[in-house]
């Protein structure tokens, strides 16, 4: 029952432990953003609470949502030789969705003559919508180098740029990746896939900067007002949900043979010391790189389309970060540094300045934090705080958050009918799916100008810049 929670200040709400519960549920958001979350978010940070293992808190950033299991915003940390598990339904089935922003030097008055013209070039060559198939197939010898060399291997096979990588969380590839724990099926479903945008939410965006928040953060990231970057959002295919689905299915067993009891069958989980935990490590960090791979193969798509239109356009990667993760990261736990594994499901790793994985150029800003908003109303660049260490282990949101199920959205709008209001706004849209258009409508999601000042208040990450979309390919 989210009245149980009780109100610490302005952006912080809690429940202290009940019942099962091993630790406080923390939810951070504003009253409004409170009010109008699903009552679920509540109940699932509690349940979240339960599991052997966590640390701290169950939290919920201002975005959080209904999901599966754990809620979509959720970020929990278990310990290892505490018994701490690790949960597919906590990382969520597209493993590693992430986002990646690209710097250009042109401006939106550079755009403009070109608009159409660029918006078809980039849906005709960038493969969107269900079951797409991409240019580059792989067989089992690349595709087992594709999941231990992540970006890293994109860019060996001439899709990308070696300095991108480090602009890259990890450097473009997930150490502790196990091939050997990827099913055939979910090889098999990725062959073909690479290099491909999915369906749903995922998003390729060209946008101008509308409003710099943030000064001196927006010049260290190399951002100015009416500038154009380019956004790509998808994760990692058919082979991560592969993967998600398989894990899932043997969790509950796992978690019955470790006496674990579960307040809601989805929580299924394994404790991270053993083998079906190590397996599911192994297998996400697999499909963590091929959410990397992907993303920079779909970048230097973007780019060549980019440079056919401007010869001599500079295409710089910002950052490229996953939303949808489990880490073995250092915290600060009860005082003291400890290894813990930190689920982050629809959660962006936001590391405040001076952060040692951080890439030179970025120390003193801190880490890009980038948040989709919708295809309609804009989207944020933040930066991450040293305050998000100890609000959610170097956590802030991801999105606005859905305010509405697709469901509801199709009864509301046509896809259609949001193509055209969005033309007469200067947005270009093209989707293959005029229904996928319509979940996706821009009324479905939640004010993300809320969200993130929320974030900001809550101490999680701060403002840098507003994005607004020129061109969105949608799959
Ligand atoms: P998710 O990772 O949960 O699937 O989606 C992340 C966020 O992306 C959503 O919460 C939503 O705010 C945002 N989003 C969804 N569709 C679009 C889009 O077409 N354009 C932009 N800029 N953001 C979007
Ligand atoms: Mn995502
Ligand atoms: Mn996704």
């Amino acid at each position: 029952d989210p009245r149980r929670f009780t109100q610490i200040d302005a952006t912080t709400w809690r429940i202290e432990p009940t019942g099962a519960m091993r630790v406080p549920a923390v939810i951070y958001a504003d009253e409004d953003l409170i009010r109008g979350m699903d009552d679920k978010v509540g109940v699932q940070a509690c349940n979240v609470a339960t599991l052997p293992g966590i640390v701290t808190a169950s939290y919920a950033m201002p975005d959080a949502h209904w999901g599966y299991g754990f809620p979509i915003g959720g970020v929990a940390a278990f310990d290892p030789d505490g018994g701490g598990i690790v949960s597919a339904g906590g990382v969520g089935f597209d493993i590693s969705c992430g986002v990646r922003t690209m710097l250009t030097d042109l401006a939106v008055a550079d755009i403009e003559p070109v608009q159409s013209r660029l918006a078809d070039a980039l849906f005709r060559e960038i493969p969107a919508g269900v079951g797409s198939r991409g240019a580059i197939t792989l067989d089992t010898v690349e595709m087992d180098r594709m999941l231990t060399g992540g970006a890293r291997w994109a860019v060996e096979n001439g899709w990308g740029e070696s300095r991108d990588l480090e602009r890259i969380e990890e450097g473009g590839a997930v150490p502790g990746a196990r091939p050997d724990c990827v099913s055939e099926r979910a090889k098999g479903r990725q062959r073909h896939e690479m290099g491909t945008l999915g369906s749903g939410n995922h998003y390729l965006e060209v946008q101008a900067v509308a409003e710099i928040v943030d000064r001196d953060a927006a010049r260290a990231f190399g951002l100015a007002q009416d500038q154009v970057v380019v956004t790509i959002h998808c994760g990692s295919r058919g082979l991560g949900h592969q993967i998600g689905t398989e894990y899932l299915a043997g969790m509950p067993v796992a978690a019955a043979a470790a006496g674990i009891a579960l307040p809601d069958r989805e929580l299924a989980c394994a404790p991270i010391n053993s083998d079906i935990g190590q397996r599911y490590l192994g297998a996400m960090r697999a499909a963590s790189n091929c959410a990397l791979a992907n993303r920079e193969i779909l970048g230097h798509y973007a780019r060549r389309i980019l440079r056919d239109f401007f010869p001599e356009v500079a295409v710089d990667l910002l950052f490229d970060v996953s939303h949808n993760t489990c880490k073995a990261e250092t915290h600060t736990v009860d005082g003291e540094p400890r290894e813990v594994y930190v689920h982050r499901k629809g959660a962006t790793r936001a590391f405040g300045p001076g952060h040692p994985s951080l890439p030179d150029a970025l120390r003193a800003a801190g880490q890009p934090v980038l948040i989709g908003g919708s295809m309609g109303t804009g989207s944020y660049i933040l930066a991450g705080l040293a305050s998000s260490e100890e609000k959610a282990f170097g956590s802030a949101c991801h999105g606005a958050g859905r305010a509405l199920s697709r469901h509801a959205a199709l009864r509301q709008w046509s896809g259609r009918g949001i193509v055209d209001e969005l033309a007469a706004r200067g947005i270009l849209v093209c989707s293959p799916s005029a229904r996928g258009v319509a979940e996706e409508a821009p009324g479905a999601y939640k004010d993300v100008g809320a969200v993130v000042l929320a974030a900001e208040r809550a101490g999680l990450a701060r403002r840098v810049a507003r994005l607004r979309p020129l061109i969105c390919i949608k799959g």
